[in-house]
């Protein structure tokens, strides 16, 4: 048991000394960092007068002395919050709003207007209806509009922060998802190749036995029979790996597949192992249809009826039952068997790749097919569980999509 549980351990040592995001750190955005507002006012000492109660924010001050010059600005720089005269000549502000409402860039930079209190019936409708955020009314307060402009700047820099990040992750997975697709390959071109070499060993070795098995003695039979069987261990072991690869790398198309018909194939495949230990197999309500792929639908029933068979005291004749039963949008599908059980504590780590909780001599096996049968359950949009007891038996469920109703 050890030595297998050792290799998992191998395993994952190894996928997390691939971190392939360590190469790009997380960086949010320096919140020390300037942020642009533009200040807009046909008369300079207004203008004034407002950039020297901001001063004291800290930040970039851009002024413009008319609409189309504040447009200019727009073009060019990002701003946080944009400060706006409502009466100016030529385009006042709210057509200066308008315009800036229209274009991509600044479709969303707040705009304050400032106007004088006489104005104000007839302008806040019209200024909320450009998409003004707040108004300041003159003669201006300089405490409120330093309150106002500062929310607007912290916003924005939580903002260019939430943004960085966000680009930084996009960055991250795209990178992740590029090493994986190389590890999944590397993987797979590996254990593709191990196998060529494996196979003369196995041969030759076979060959050794039945062509001079006679001229060895006992104990050099005994040596040429272990590498038989440790060769045929590892031939097992790639071929259980490479469907794990395979399953998580293939596309698999999905379409509705009738429980029934997949249990039909499962059975059959399992027909030899179920006359041999003479089990006993109920099955019940069947009839659901599910959202799957059929292929791989049935190597995982297969997979867990194959552990319900094999999983008995000595002595035990295998008896399990399988049904399904429907809740809202998926069926569940569950074998249950009277199987030596699980202790709690493994329940999670038996669907990882090469988990096994007893020795090869004891139960035959090399630890992947319940991982097979986890990735062809994730792959298809379900879920797969466990409820188990030492000596209790245990049940297996497996929850699928509903196929839709056509
Ligand atoms: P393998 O069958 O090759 O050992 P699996 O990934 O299918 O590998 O199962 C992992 C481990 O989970 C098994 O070694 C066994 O300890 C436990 N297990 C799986 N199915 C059952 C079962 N029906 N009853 C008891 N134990 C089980």
């Amino acid at each position: 048991m050890t030595g297998t549980i050792d290799n998992q351990a191998g395993v994952h040592q190894q996928g997390s000394g691939v971190e392939a995001g360590d190469a790009i750190p997380v960086n949010p955005q320096d919140p020390e960092e300037k942020v642009n507002i533009l200040l807009v006012d046909d008369r300079p000492d207004k203008l004034m007068a407002v950039e020297t109660i901001i001063a004291e924010l800290g930040q970039n001050v851009v002024k413009a002395r008319s609409g189309q010059e504040a447009l200019r600005h727009l073009l060019q720089t990002d701003f946080a919050v944009i400060l706006l005269d409502v009466n100016m000549p030529g385009l006042d502000g709210f057509e200066t709003a308008a315009l800036i409402r229209q274009r991509k860039k600044s479709e969303h930079t707040p705009i304050i207007f400032l106007t004088a209190i006489s104005d104000t019936e007839t302008h806040v409708s019209r200024g909320y209806s450009l998409g003004a955020v707040d108004y300041i009314l003159a003669p201006v307060l300089p405490d409120v509009l330093r309150t106002k402009v500062s929310v607007f700047v912290e916003l924005h820099k939580k903002n260019q922060q939430i943004r960085s990040l966000n680009e930084q992750l996009q960055k991250r997975i795209t990178q992740l998802t590029e090493t994986n697709q190389a590890l999944e390959a590397f993987t797979y071109s590996i254990a593709h190749d191990l196998r060529a070499p494996l196979r003369a060993m196995l041969g030759f070795s076979r060959a050794l036995l039945e062509d001079y098995g006679a001229k060895l003695d006992a104990s050099g039979q005994e040596f040429a029979n272990r590498i038989v069987s440790s060769a045929k261990r590892m031939d097992d072991l790639i071929q259980d790996l490479l469907s794990y690869s395979r399953l998580s790398r293939e596309q698999i198309k999905l379409g509705p597949v009738k429980l029934e018909a997949a249990l039909d194939d499962v059975l059959k495949q399992c027909e030899l192992q179920v006359r041999e230990k003479e089990a006993e197999i109920r099955v019940e309500t069947l009839l659901f249809e599910v959202w799957a792929h059929k292929g791989v639908l049935v190597q995982m029933l297969v997979n867990l009826l194959s552990n319900s068979l094999k999983f008995v005291a000595t002595g035990v004749k295998p008896s399990v039952r399988i049904w399904a039963e429907e809740g809202d949008g998926w069926v569940r599908l569950s074998i249950r068997d009277n199987g030596i059980g699980i202790a709690s504590e493994h329940h999670q780590r038996i669907f990882r790749v090469f988990e096994r909780l007893h020795s090869t001599e004891q139960y035959p096996g090399t630890g992947i097919g319940l991982a097979n049968v986890s990735k062809a359950a994730e792959r298809m949009g379900g879920r797969v569980g466990v409820e188990s007891q030492p000596d209790q038996g245990s049940r297996f469920w497996v929850e699928l999509p509903k196929a839709p109703r056509l």
